[in-house]
């Protein structure tokens, strides 16, 4: 870590890519980031990662904010709430990156290819399977790092389609210090020329994610263990740049059950999902906590502002974490048994599908039978018998 990054101001970002509904996962990363914010009075800021014109769409963008409101996450900067260093999507930020690449290109530290192995590493999937098998395909010395200007200038002219790589240095072994797993080190030999832009105007995220985090002054990058192959690559690029690095925590990986990666296999993987089924955001936000962080004490009941007060990065732990959705379960009917009954009734009513019931009723009902809900969609469920003639043989 450079000395610049020791006197920064606490910055941290969380930067979606709205490809997909706003998964879990990525929701665990903005609390620990807002948590850490929050705790050492730093900034939150939100930043949209939409390079990729093909996979983003604004409805996603819509639920990943919709999203962070309804957990109480609030960015202290973003695409909504503005801010000094914006525009916050990566979208809006074309000229930054062209400078950029520029400057690459001129120094020789960034070159043209046309080689030909383009459509392979400029699609972007952030899925940990496809992530894993493309970086073996992806390790690529290029033929044409050493081309010179004028030829690849006039392979340019002649409109021979390109893309623009990183000339990684050969057998150098890249150290960065991570918060949670110390020090981690990368021989290059395993990068190869990793590929920076589909053109001049089309970034790809390792660049465009450096060039941000150093115009924002991001101080601390916290995001899933699952981008810490990016992390060499990024340092390289700081270097070639002439940016600080920031510091790097990655958060241990969500797991299902059997260990594997939480995929939709075991459980709902999108945050609307769990709102849709009737979990609480208070009983979201004390689960996700401890999805890789623990309190040091027994205690499992947590609200935001408490954690804010006690979460630090030392309490995270570099393992596996399970998603638990019995946990869960019971952590939300904590919650719901805590809600006052009339904010209770108004929640259930839109659950109620073909049950017609007059909100006293219901209200009565709910008093004897809260204590046995664990999501507010399972209402109709347990109280079945209230509303249906048992079938027996007479
Ligand atoms: N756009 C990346 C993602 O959604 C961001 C990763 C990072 O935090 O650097 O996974």
């Amino acid at each position: 870590m450079s000395q610049e990054n020791k006197k920064m101001p606490l910055r941290v970002r969380i930067a979606p890519s709205p490809t997909g509904f706003f998964h879990i996962g990525t929701a665990r990363t903005a609390l620990f980031n807002f948590l850490f914010a929050r705790s050492q009075r730093g900034k939150f800021i939100l930043r949209i990662e939409d390079t990729d014109k093909k996979r983003s769409d604004k409805r996603f963008e819509k639920d990943i904010i919709e999203g962070l409101d309804w957990l109480g996450l609030k960015r202290d900067e973003g695409p909504v709430v503005g801010g000094a260093y914006g525009p916050y999507r990566q979208s809006e930020r074309g000229a930054l990156y062209q400078k950029y690449l520029k400057q690459l290109l001129r120094e020789g530290k960034a070159f043209y290819c046309f080689c030909g192995e383009h459509g392979k590493d400029t699609e972007e999937e952030n899925t940990e399977e496809t992530q894993k098998e493309r970086h073996a395909r992806q390790i690529h010395w290029c033929q044409d790092r050493d081309l010179s200007s004028t030829e690849a200038e006039a392979r340019l002219q002649r409109g021979e389609p390109y893309i623009i790589r990183f000339k990684t240095p050969q057998h150098k072994i890249v150290k960065f210090y991570d918060l949670i797993r110390g020090e981690v080190k990368v021989n290059t030999d395993i990068l190869g020329d990793f590929s920076l832009a589909k053109s001049r105007k089309e970034p790809l995220y390792n660049f465009a994610v450096v060039v941000d985090d150093y115009e924002m002054r991001i101080s601390h990058v916290i995001r899933g263990e699952d981008h810490i192959s990016n992390t060499p690559k990024q340092i390289l690029l700081q270097e070639a740049l002439g940016f600080y690095h920031p510091q790097y925590v990655h958060l241990p990986l969500i797991l299902g059950p059997d260990k594997s990666k939480l995929s939709k296999r075991h459980n709902a993987v999108s945050l609307r999902e769990y709102r849709r089924l009737g979990y609480l955001p208070e009983a979201l936000v004390n689960f996700m906590a401890l999805l890789g962080w623990n309190p040091g004490t027994d205690e499992e009941i947590f609200s935001l502002a408490q954690l804010v007060k006690i979460f630090s990065l030392k309490r995270v732990q570099s393992a596996g974490a399970v998603f638990n959705v019995n946990k869960l379960d019971w952590l939300n009917g904590y919650y719901l048994r805590k809600m006052p009954i009339e904010e209770l009734t108004r929640a259930v009513s839109p659950y109620l599908k073909k049950i017609h019931i007059s909100r006293e009723k219901l209200r009565e009902i709910l008093i004897v039978s809260r204590d046995r809900l664990r999501k507010i969609s399972d209402f109709p469920k347990i109280t079945k018998f209230f509303f249906e003639e048992p079938s027996f043989d007479p």
